[in-house]
């Protein structure tokens, strides 16, 4: 395998590319200086000429510098993230297109929060939101997606579910509104949504939603005038969730609970960290279980999704994750496609929402560059196992849920922060920008690449970095997303994973006489995680504790110097409750381990049996599987540093 096509991607774990990227930077840092110099070149320079011989400015400067020096040299105890030998979280080396572009965009400072302080980098979120939205499969232009950057994964949820809050209460009080007017000026409008119940219009289906909203206003112009039409607007906009606050809003409508959230128990805390922010409380959070892949099952969706209608609970949205943040795992996105359907059927709205902060770029694979999905047999050509059956499924269905959050600061190489939400009906920024949107007029009325270039109202954050957007696109630019482009890159995350499993197996061999070793379930994506039990041990506490103490030789202590660490790992843990009987029984079979040591102790907070703990390897660094001149890659080495680690660990334990 030759990673050559990569070099000049990455500065390098040796920066072998540092003379290329400082030609680059210092040649654009000029051209910046230059830039300054040519605005209103007679204008005389501010800061004197001689300036910088005087003595306040040397004190300064040598304050500077010594600071610099500081900062610098505590910098040298950062984690090397650039490395191979890099295992933990999911931070890399970044592409050097994104990383310059960045630095020389930050030179100019633009504010993505508005087009006025940044024309050029709010048109590249654009062209940017655009290049995603065709990764994934979605149409572009005015009926295709819509979306913005945010800054990351964790406020691209966020976004999501704004948007599903707004569109599903719109309806109810578009007909509290018309109640009103009917009430207060005897204006009746056509369309009458006076029979509909509160739970039939809390469960239209979003284009529904989109097609109300758009009928009432058509009908309120042709058989209101101006005056009846501003009264709809004010009354409309009074009615609103947004307007009410969900204390009154449910108040009003008693008939109705709050929405709950279905999400897989995997999903990551930002869904939680969300409940709590918009006040509908983490106790609306739904989990779905997960199965012996540790996959969200459909099955336990739709049986959980039955006992709500029974109930008459409003569900908000369910979560699939492409990608699970613990152990990579892929959810089953058609399957949740499907249910939505399914319960569309029974005047149900299940909106799906696909957390890809991960797992988006991994869609690049699958890509060809005409835009059409690749046949599964294509794909599978240049990988041993890679993408399973549910796997490929699973992608083929990202065009058909209703958004995503996709992070370019995770599997896109890109410097923080540079995440995105993308929303497949684009008509739903007129839920978000309500007032600007209302105008009797049509003429008037703004033209959606109009409201587009308005992000300050209807991003979460306010002041953003443009350098992110600059980043990104310049990134998307020089490494098409497709299989020709970016997914040869993603590619090389997934043979490292593959090149890992399959030597595990044999190392598995190699240490039998130690200890017991356990993929527990098989990587999805690139992701693998591991649990290792010393021979003769049966108790998970033991095993757990034992496991600690290899991941704490992986992990960075302060005060320690980071150039005697020899590589860095993660963890994570399986909590018991997670697992079925069955899945725990097989997995611990495997460890040697006895079920009977695998409980939940009550009141016991540090409590080892409760849960498994399990050495997670995040393998998105781009040369893992690079051979050094024995022929022996990163990964090679590491199984010969975990032999040596778990043999030095038993004997002191
Ligand atoms: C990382 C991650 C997030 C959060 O993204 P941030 O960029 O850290 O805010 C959300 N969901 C998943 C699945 C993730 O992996």
């Amino acid at each position: 395998m030759t990673q050559s096509f990569m070099y000049p991607y990455f500065l390098g774990p040796k920066a072998e590319n540092h003379a290329l990227f400082e030609e680059l930077l210092i040649g654009f840092l000029r051209d910046h200086s230059y830039w300054r110099r040519n605005f209103h070149p007679m204008d005389a320079p501010t800061i004197p000429t001689d300036a910088r011989y005087q003595r306040e400015f040397l004190k300064f400067l040598s304050l500077l510098e010594r600071e610099l020096f500081a900062l610098s040299a505590d910098l040298k105890a950062a984690v090397p993230l650039f490395s191979p030998r890099y295992m933990g979280h999911m931070a890399s080396d970044l592409l050097m297109p994104g990383l310059l572009a960045h630095m020389i965009t930050t030179l100019y400072n633009p504010n993505n929060v508005s087009e006025e302080v940044a024309p050029i980098t709010v048109q590249k979120e654009l062209k940017v939101i655009d290049q995603l939205a065709t990764m994934v499969g979605y149409k572009t232009g005015s009926d295709g997606a819509w979306g913005y950057l945010t800054s990351g994964g964790t406020v691209a949820n966020y976004a999501a579910m704004r948007s599903c809050l707004t569109v599903k209460y719109f309806p109810l009080a578009c007909q509290q509104a018309l109640l009103n007017l009917q009430r207060k000026h005897g204006f009746t409008l056509e369309i009458d949504l006076k029979d509909r119940s509160p739970w039939q219009l809390t469960n239209m289906s979003i284009k529904d939603v989109i097609k109300l909203r758009e009928s009432v206003f058509d009908r309120m112009r042709q058989q209101g005038d101006a005056t009846i039409f501003d009264r709809f607007v004010k009354n409309l906009d009074a009615e609103r969730l947004e307007t009410l606050g969900l204390v009154d809003f449910f108040k009003k409508h008693q008939a109705l609970g709050p929405p709950v959230l279905l999400a897989p128990c995997t999903a990551h805390y930002s869904w939680s960290k969300a409940m709590r922010l918009f006040g509908l409380g983490t106790s609306n959070i739904v989990g779905i279980e997960v199965d012996a892949h540790l996959r969200l099952s459909a099955e336990s969706a739709h049986e959980l999704a039955d006992q709500l209608l029974k109930k008459q609970t409003n569900i908000l949205m369910t979560v699939g994750v492409l990608g699970t943040t613990e152990y990579g795992t892929v959810d089953p996105i058609d399957k949740l496609v499907a249910l939505r359907e399914v319960f569309a059927s029974k005047g149900v709205s299940i909106p799906v929402h696909v957390d890809a902060a991960w797992g988006g770029y991994l869609t690049t694979m699958f890509r060809n560059p005409d835009g059409s999905f690749a046949p599964r047999s294509q794909v599978r050509k240049s990988f041993r196992h890679f993408p399973s059956e549910a796997v490929y499924r699973s992608f083929s269905a990202l065009s058909e849920v209703d958004s995503v959050t996709i992070d370019p600061h995770k599997l896109g190489y890109i410097p923080y922060p540079a995440g995105a939400y993308l929303c497949r009906h684009s008509d739903v920024i007129d839920f978000i920008i309500q007032k600007i949107a209302y105008v009797f007029d049509v003429a008037q009325r703004p033209s959606k690449k109009q409201l587009l270039r308005r992000l300050g109202q209807y991003i979460i954050e306010g002041s953003k970095p443009g350098s992110a957007a600059a980043a990104v696109y310049v990134t998307h630019k020089t490494l098409p997303l497709d299989r020709t482009g970016f997914g040869r890159i993603i590619s090389e995350t997934v043979h490292a994973c593959e090149y890992l499993s399959d030597r595990l197996s044999e190392w598995k061999q190699e240490v039998s006489d130690l200890v017991q070793v356990s993929v527990p379930f098989e990587p999805d994506t690139n992701l693998v995680c591991l649990c290792i039990n010393p021979n003769g041990n049966r108790s998970v506490a033991r095993a757990n504790r034992f496991l600690r103490s290899v991941y704490d030789a992986m992990c960075p202590k302060p005060g320690q110097p980071i150039q005697v660490m020899e590589f860095f790992g993660s963890y994570t843990s399986v909590e018991r409750g997670t697992l079925g009987n069955v899945q725990a029984q097989r997995i611990l079979a495997t460890l040697d381990l006895d079920p009977d040591t695998f409980r939940e102790i009550p009141n016991d907070p540090e409590t080892e049996s409760d849960h498994l703990f399990v050495l997670r390897h995040t393998l998105m660094n781009p040369w893992l599987i690079k051979t050094d001149e024995h022929g022996l890659n990163t990964l090679d080495h590491y199984l010969v540093y975990l032999k040596q680690l778990v043999t030095s660990l038993i004997g002191k334990a």
